[in-house]
């Protein structure tokens, strides 16, 4: 297909038969006078006085316990920059659609038009009391990292900016397996991070998590490799700023163990892959070219462990493995955050479901004949339909460990029964 006619088909897709993604359905009765009278007045004003009564009785007799806000201000929208709010709609109603089709999330799509960290933060305080839960999208960083830091410290129900723990998430269950075949050990490893963005940093944290040492690692910006006598850095460079005296990727790539491209297309070379240690890990996640083009790279290095962005190619880093899952297993709790113990259980979920045999379902979704666990898939497909039934358990399970869980599951079997519906 042409280019022209990928863009008229997406263009036809988003306008036909009715404009965008989304649209609000009644879940109750509706037919006569008197569903109507217990659907609004005078019915409705019983569950208003229970709520006022007891704020949490919003759970039980409003739609709030199933419905996250998906916010964006449209400043780092994609790979296209600072869009604005409208343009980004598409985005956020996509958002709505993958939070619907595989957690059953309801989403409402908001878009807010400030670039001021204050309004931005006291637009969504101010609108919280109607969401479960609140998914940060496409926000410019350094200042996505304050606004998530202000919103979780002061609201109550869960908030994630997916563009940073996301890509943090899967690609840290992609880094597990990736290590343990390429019999790496995660406090060893020599890691290059290219980028230094919302998902750079907090790729970063994520993995020193599980035990990547911060002094093994070397992380490049526009400007090169970030080091400790550089002026004016933010604190987020600064906590990752080497005091190694090196200047360029080249330099950094030289005996690398892992490679996290989260920066610009094409900026890894051949000859920059060679130099890398034995058995190289390569995860050029840039959307939509990586870093380096995965056939490139495939040839350059007959052991290399590659994953990218693209579902064109085996190991996709793909978001949608997380934030539905993540959310479901935090709504069902009704966790007050989501905190790094979730983060993490989300993580060794998914690195341990890649390990497992695939049903036939997933190898004909994606025209494969045996997808097993090995260089060419390190995570699960998105269409895996035991994501479902096995990402919320452990999210809610940590939550529950971790003392942030307001409902305690203890039927471990029903739930999961339930999560299959
Ligand atoms: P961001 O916040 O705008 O950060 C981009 C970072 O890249 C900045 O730190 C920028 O440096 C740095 N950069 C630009 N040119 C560079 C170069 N030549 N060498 C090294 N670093 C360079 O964006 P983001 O949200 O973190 O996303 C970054 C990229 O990752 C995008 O392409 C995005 O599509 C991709 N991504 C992929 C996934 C996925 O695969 N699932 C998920 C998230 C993001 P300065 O700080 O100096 O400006
Ligand atoms: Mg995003």
């Amino acid at each position: 297909m042409s280019e022209e006619s990928k863009r008229r088909e997406a263009l036809i897709y988003h306008a036909k038969p009715i404009p965008g993604k989304i649209k609000v359905v009644p879940t109750k009765k509706y037919s006569s006078q008197r569903d109507l009278s217990l659907a609004y007045s005078p019915g409705v004003a019983e569950p208003c006085k229970e709520i006022e009564k007891d704020k949490n009785k919003a759970y039980k007799y409003t739609a709030k316990g199933n419905l996250v806000a998906v916010i964006s201000n449209g400043t780092a929208v994609l790979g296209l920059g600072d869009i604005g709010p409208e343009a980004s709609k598409p985005v956020m109603e996509g958002k709505g659609l993958l939070f619907k089709i595989f957690a059953d999330i309801d989403v409402f799509d908001i878009e807010v038009d400030t670039k001021d960290i204050d309004k931005f933060v006291e637009t969504v305080k101010n609108i919280a009391p109607t969401f479960g839960g609140i998914n940060l999208e496409d926000i410019k960083a350094p200042e996505a990292f304050e606004i998530e830091r202000r919103l979780k410290e002061e609201l109550d129900i869960p908030v994630m900016h997916d563009d940073q723990h996301g890509t943090a998430i899967i690609s840290a269950a992609a880094l597990l397996n990736a290590l343990e075949l390429a019999k790496k050990k995660i406090e060893k490893v020599k890691i290059v991070i290219s980028g230094a963005g919302a998902a750079a940093i907090s790729c970063s944290r994520l993995y020193q998590a599980f035990g990547a040492k911060r002094e093994n690692m070397v992380m490049l910006d526009s400007k090169g490799v970030i080091r400790n006598d550089r002026e004016n850095l933010s604190t987020e460079k600064a906590e990752f700023a080497t005091s190694r005296k090196i200047d360029t990727l080249d330099q950094a790539m030289k005996d690398a163990d892992v490679f996290i491209g989260l920066s610009m297309a094409n900026i890894v070379s051949p000859e920059m892959l060679k130099s890398m240690a034995k058995n190289p890990i390569v995860f050029a996640m840039a959307n939509p070219d990586p870093e380096i083009k995965y056939d490139l790279a495939i040839k350059t290095r007959k052991d290399i462990i590659m994953a990218t962005g693209r579902s064109d190619h085996p190991n996709q880093v793909n978001n949608v493995l997380g934030f539905p899952f993540i959310f479901r297993g935090a709504l069902d709790v009704r966790a007050t955050k989501i905190n790094e113990e979730m983060k993490k259980a989300a993580v060794k979920a998914l690195a341990k479901l890649a390990k497992e045999p695939v049903p036939e379902q997933v190898n004909i979704a994606y025209g494969e004949t045996r997808l097993t666990f090995g260089k060419e898939y390190i995570i699960p497909k998105p269409f895996d339909p035991r994501l479902i039934a096995t990402v919320p358990p452990a999210v809610a399970r940590a939550a529950m460990e971790s003392g942030v869980a307001q409902k305690d599951i203890t039927d471990w079997e029903k739930y999961e029964d339930h999560l299959l519906e």
